[in-house]
């Protein structure tokens, strides 16, 4: 099968290139922008493939969408492109209406037209898999609750808020036009490749050249983390596997607050880069509560068993597993990582690192 990924330059969009084109006999055209998010590092061990392609394209740019459909004539699509950064979305929401909510319509309607031109059974294996988070579902309280995928939607930040609203238009072309849809809405993702921008790659380059590690009000926000190549499998095997119109949450069972995540981290790093700058007897001492995040939600977590029953999907990785092979990474890549934070960071509050 041809598989169309949108954002595929991206953190979740580059692991799901890489997993595809490394466990399985699909090929791939990955569309991308290329924002200061994107960047085709992130698949330097599998562009020489021959099932791999890019196309650098906007979402929003709905000629070369319907002639990127015609060109290529795709099985399916997976769209991951989208603007994710909750304090970026505080700080300027407007790149996030256009591309996540003006973006996602495009794209649904150039998909919508290229696929009621499809006929046998091109047409009836045709899938439109929308990539979203659990953001959309809001905040639980401190209690045992869990998103289910009937959980009702109260987004609390204009990044979720434009997630949300995008989820809602993919419902609409499956329910008025029958246009066959797929959604996912997953937690937090860590891992290899991520933005230097986010909490957990934040706090590992942060302490290691000795700088503060800012944790939002009291660091008591809870989140439920998945490591992005279980992330990544599960996406595949709801594309080729899910049922035409369902949504499924995707989840990690690991429920950390911030604290405890920062604190894992740097109990860590004490023992992998023990010889620490500044003559700190530990990294935690670099640690410093901040101001709150406006709008911070205090808790997210999912109730991945829809999956699990469903498709037989449930994470490899633990927490405790997969942070490991997070800090290693981060650790042996310093270049990409070098390369990846030239000139980003505009704005104090983008210096605070994201809790998605
Ligand atoms: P990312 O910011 O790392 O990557 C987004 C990619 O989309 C980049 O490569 C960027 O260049 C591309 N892009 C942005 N605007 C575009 C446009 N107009 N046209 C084409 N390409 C464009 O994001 P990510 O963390 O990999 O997230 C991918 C998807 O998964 C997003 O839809 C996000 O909402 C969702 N998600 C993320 C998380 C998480 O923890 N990171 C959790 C749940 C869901």
């Amino acid at each position: 099968m041809k598989l169309l990924i949108t954002g595929g330059a991206g953190f979740i969009g580059s692991a799901v290139i890489r997993y595809i084109i490394d466990n399985t006999h699909h090929s791939v055209i990955n569309l991308d922008k290329l924002t200061y998010a994107g960047n085709l590092e992130s698949l330097k061990t599998i562009e020489g493939d021959s099932r791999y392609s890019f196309e650098r394209v906007d979402i929003c740019n709905s000629d070369d969408i319907g002639q990127l459909f015609n060109q290529h004539q795709p099985d399916s699509v997976m769209h991951l492109a989208a603007e994710s950064h909750v304090d970026r979305s505080i700080d300027g929401p407007s790149a996030f209406i256009q591309t996540n909510i003006v973006g996602t319509f495009i794209l649904l309607e150039q998909a919508k037209l290229y696929w009621d031109s499809l006929e046998g059974e091109k047409k009836s294996i045709f899938r439109f898999h929308h990539v979203s988070t659990d953001e959309v579902y809001g905040d639980l309280d401190d209690s045992n609750d869990l998103f289910t995928e009937e959980s009702s939607y109260a987004p609390s930040s204009p990044y979720s808020a434009s997630k949300a609203s995008s989820d809602h238009l993919v419902r609409a072309w499956q329910r008025t036009f029958g246009f066959p849809t797929l959604i996912t809405n997953s937690s937090n993702n860590y891992g290899p490749y991520q933005f230097p921008e986010k909490l957990i790659p934040l706090v590992i380059l942060n302490a290691i050249q000795g700088k503060t590690i800012p944790i939002y009000g009291n660091g008591e926000q809870i989140r439920d983390w998945i490591y992005v190549e279980d992330h990544a499998e599960a996406l595949v095997k709801v594309l080729l596997e899910g049922g035409v119109g369902e949504t499924y949450n995707i989840g990690g069972h690991n429920e950390k607050n911030n604290l405890q995540v920062v604190n894992s981290l740097c109990s860590m790093l004490d023992e992998m880069v023990p010889n620490r700058p500044g003559g700190l007897k530990t990294y935690q001492e670099l640690i410093s509560f901040v101001a709150d995040r406006p709008g911070h939600d205090i808790r997210y977590a999912i109730d991945a068993s829809k999956i699990k029953c469903d498709l037989g999907w449930a994470p490899k990785d633990t927490f405790e597993t997969g942070i490991r092979k997070t800090v290693e990474w981060y650790l042996n890549n310093k270049t990409w990582c070098q390369r990846v934070q030239d000139g980003s960071y505009q704005s104090k509050r983008l210096q605070l690192g994201k809790t998605e």
